[in-house]
């Protein structure tokens, strides 16, 4: 149920702040926990402050929705105690998630990569069964209403919004999102208000998120697509590869593997040595990595003796798109490149063997928050109960989703990061209510919650 102007302080057993996918996620959850047990549900407010609910959650995956990843493991996430998403992923992991969906009337597929998305391929559908369980729900929803303050009352919480109106809750979950992003709602303001009730942070960074590098060869081939092989090497070290479609772009590099390795550049650019990735990083890109850089050694002098009266520039024409391959074949020989294939020495396809093999681009640094898909960094996650997203520094206070600092690989991690941390969270604030209302926590609970 929409709440329209409200004038009077009303109150609530829960307040969830922000609408977005950890918050609609949270405020169903206690609905189900609820249900499952045939007691009432809890009167849960959601507060949003965009006009509509779930404005990040529609652009995701390309406006497809990777819901989440067949192969999710702790490991695929990150933050100074990443060890801390183990609970949460392990109680509510990617079977869960889509049985969820499944459960609110959204149909979903694993891709043959292993990504989840609804099957009308639309983030629309996975937002749109969210709203109309959520109104089936009776869950309350305020809609333009910005959360500025909280103030801890014993027991329970007073929330200020930007009007000066209040709201009152039992228990508070704080389910803003991070900083990336800032144009669909979540800019940071969970972190300012978490901070207002003790917690501290650790410094957000940009997370998933174009790389820049020298310009001068990006520049040279802006706009074109690559299917290629990426590497991150810091301080001359290979860290981490991944395959697939790279973007040239006028400040650097883009696409799904760039996007991927971005997060330990955007650690290492940063000067703190988390998961020990401090250092000069450097992409390296392998433009042919079925071969070995003999076999494209073999596969040039081949070409070199097929094609002799060619000019140098249609060397590598068919191979490569046409910027590309001169971009190459310029760094390999200093000849014009209207000299013949045949003048070129063995040395120089040596030299554009390893190009095409080891082409490098130093890392200039990465693009700010506001092109990032997630935050890296975040409210500190020792500072809540792993078991319940519960604060250990201020009572009845939890948060859930990208707010804390947890952040996952790209490829449905964070979405799944969003749904475990909101179940964990409204299953902790649902027994707090059982053992307050009934004094014993409840079976349904205990054994499954419904999802498993
Ligand atoms: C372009 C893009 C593509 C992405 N694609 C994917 C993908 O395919 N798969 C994937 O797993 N992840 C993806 N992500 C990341 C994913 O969207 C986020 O990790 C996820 O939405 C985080 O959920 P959340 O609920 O924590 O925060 P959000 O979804 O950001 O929701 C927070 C909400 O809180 C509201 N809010 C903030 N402060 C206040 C306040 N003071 N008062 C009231 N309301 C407030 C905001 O307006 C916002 O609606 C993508 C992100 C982007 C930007």
């Amino acid at each position: 149920m929409i709440v329209g102007n409200y004038a009077k302080s009303p109150e609530y057993d829960v307040a969830i702040i922000g609408g977005g996918a950890s918050g609609m996620a949270c405020a169903l959850f206690l609905f189900e926990f609820s249900k499952i047990r045939s007691v009432p549900c809890p009167s849960i407010v959601l507060i949003e402050k965009n006009p509509r609910l779930g404005k990040k959650l529609l652009l995701t995956g390309n406006g497809r929705c990777n819901l989440t990843n067949r192969t999710v493991s702790a490991d695929r996430y990150h933050g100074d105690h990443a060890d801390y998403a183990r609970y949460a992923l392990s109680e509510f992991g990617s079977d869960e998630t889509l049985k969820f969906f499944e459960k609110i009337g959204l149909q979903t597929f694993y891709d043959e990569s292993g990504k989840a998305f609804p099957e009308s391929l639309h983030a629309s559908s996975v937002l749109d069964c969210m709203r109309f369980k959520l109104e089936e729900s009776g869950t309350e929803i305020m809609l333009s209403v910005e959360i500025e303050s909280i103030k801890q009352v014993n027991p329970g919480f007073i929330l200020h919004d930007s009007e000066g109106r209040t709201i009152t809750a039992r228990y508070v979950v704080v389910a803003c999102g991070g900083a990336a992003s800032p144009f669909t709602g979540s800019d940071g303001s969970g972190y300012r208000l978490l901070d207002s009730l003790g917690h501290t942070m650790v410094a957000p960074l940009p997370g998933i998120v174009q790389i820049k590098t020298d310009t001068d060869f990006v520049k040279s081939v802006s706009g074109i697509k690559i299917t290629a092989t990426a590497s991150l090497l810091i301080d001359g070290a290979i860290v981490r590869s991944e395959s697939g479609e790279i973007l040239f772009t006028d400040f650097g590099l883009s696409g799904p593997p760039i996007l991927q390795l971005s997060g330990l550049v955007s650690r290492a650019m940063s000067g703190f040595s988390r998961e020990k990735t401090a250092g000069t990083p450097e992409i390296r890109i392998d433009f042919m990595s079925e071969k070995t850089e003999s076999e494209v050694c073999k596969m040039l002098r081949d070409r070199r003796d097929a094609f002799p009266q060619r000019k140098l520039e249609q060397m590598l024409v068919g191979i490569f798109h046409n910027r590309l391959a001169i971009r190459l074949l310029k760094s390999a020989t200093e000849k014009p490149m209207s000299m013949m294939i045949s003048t070129l020495s063995d040395n120089e396809i040596a030299r554009l063997a390893s190009s095409i093999k080891r082409c490098s681009f130093r890392v200039t640094g990465v693009m700010p928050l506001t092109n990032a898909q997630i935050t890296i960094g975040g409210v500190r996650t020792d500072e809540f109960e792993a078991e319940t997203m519960r604060s250990l520094i201020c009572d009845d206070l939890y948060a859930c989703g990208e707010v804390l600092d947890i952040d996952g690989d790209c490829g449905g991690y964070n979405l799944q990061w969003a749904w475990s941390s909101a179940y964990i969270a409204a299953r902790s604030i649902t027994r707090m209510r059982d053992r307050e209302i009934y004094g014993s926590d409840s079976e349904a609970i205990e054994n499954d919650g419904g999802y498993q």
